[in-house]
């Protein structure tokens, strides 16, 4: 199999699954109980909230764990809005988030807050300038991703964050990790960054994982209540083994971040020059956006047409994001892409394990689809 869809989810590294599957035999107390069964639990989660802490150069008591990146970015959101409503009324955010985002923004607009979104670029960039003039002294929160999951848009979060609170110091700024988290370094480390979501089903861990980081001395009420797990802002029992297992992951992927950057840089290199021979291709991917996602357009053939002709070879790519089941690219639409390039669209995203060999099939698929396909 020729698995090249790894911003919908990663394979479970096997190395992680044990750790996981040992922990859920081994580590069975709960954490909150005062024997010590329970108190190795919390021992286990402690030392993961300094693993996943150390990837981001923050403490692990700014790191709460959450059941996926979507909980993160909802907690995040729905506590700015809750923590500024006494004086802000609007809220900055750009045209192409996951709906993680902005169908939680969906739900702020429903209850009065004015969302201000700014447009991508046909390049798909976002204008940093557009941005912060969007933003004034009633802007409560500012929120972006730092990759786009569909064509790979890179944000220097810690910059523009830095900006936004030059301007209002009172504004909230939530990043939307997810796609970035330990495939591009972001130390937060005294950073005008309030909050981060994470995901560890991006990152090689099973789904149901996640993480926020809330900085220290930032206060927000948490989403639902409970019992005081994580402080009382993500209540519920603890998934101690997934918990473990994103702690491992961190360890791990975390130390590795810039090698494996450099080693995606040049399959993504190598991809762009095998499409460039394509006279069928466009790419959609900005050219200097996260190499772990390269996005390109097919003339004349419908996206999901082409991905099953792929899957016929093995091959697994996808039409676009992950959540919206084939539905057209909400991202290529926002910047003002041509129907017929976003009705051919194609998703083509890294992960470590990925290799020539994949990238040597894919296009060796996309070549004889085209012929075929183009035929009929
Ligand atoms: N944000 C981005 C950018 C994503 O790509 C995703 C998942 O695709 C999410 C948030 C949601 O993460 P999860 O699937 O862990 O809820």
């Amino acid at each position: 199999m020729y698995y090249l869809d790894n911003a919908a989810t990663t394979p479970v590294d096997p190395e992680l699954a044990k750790i996981c599957y040992e922990t859920m035999t081994e580590l069975f107390g709960n954490p909150s109980s005062l024997y010590t069964p329970g108190m190795k639990s919390e021992q286990a989660i402690n030392k993961a909230r300094e693993q996943v802490a150390a990837t981001l150069g923050v403490t692990a008591q700014e790191i709460y764990f959450t059941a996926c990146g979507t909980e993160s970015d909802s907690i995040a959101i729905l506590g700015a809005a809750q923590k500024n409503k006494k004086w802000a009324t609007n809220i900055v955010t750009t045209g192409y988030e996951h709906p993680a985002v902005f169908k939680t923004l969906d739900k702020l607009a429903e209850q009065g807050w004015e969302i201000r979104t700014i447009k991508p670029s046909q390049e798909g960039t976002i204008d940093e300038t557009e941005l912060l003039n969007a933003v004034d002294s009633k802007t409560g929160l500012v929120t972006f991703m730092f990759v786009n999951n569909e064509i790979g848009s890179l944000i220097d979060i810690t910059a523009l964050a830095r900006k936004v609170k030059e301007k209002t110091p009172r504004t909230s700024v939530h990043v939307d990790g997810v796609q970035g988290w330990c495939k591009h370094t972001a130390k937060l480390t005294a950073s005008d960054v309030d909050t981060f979501a994470i995901s560890g089903h991006k990152m090689r861990c099973p789904k149901g994982i996640g993480a926020l980081y809330i900085r220290k001395n930032y206060i927000i009420d948490a989403a639902f209540v409970g019992g005081g797990q994580e402080k009382g802002m993500r209540p519920g029992t603890e998934n101690i083994p997934y918990i473990v297992t994103l702690g491992a992951a961190a360890e791990k992927y975390g130390k590795t971040t810039e090698k494996r950057l450099a080693e995606v840089t040049r399959l993504n290199n190598l991809l762009r020059k095998e499409l460039a021979e394509i006279k069928e291709v466009e790419i959609n991917s900005p050219i200097n956006g996260s190499p772990y996602i390269l996005n390109f357009s097919i003339e004349d053939i419908n996206s999901e047409t082409m991905l099953h002709s792929l899957e016929e070879t093995q091959v697994y790519v996808s039409s676009g994001s992950a959540c919206s089941k084939g539905a057209q690219s909400h991202t290529l639409i926002a910047m003002d892409t041509p129907p017929s390039k976003i009705n051919g669209a194609i998703r083509v995203s890294f992960c470590d394990m990925s290799t020539e060999k994949d990238i040597e099939c894919l296009i060796k698929g996309l070549k004889e689809g085209i012929k075929t396909l183009l035929r009929r």
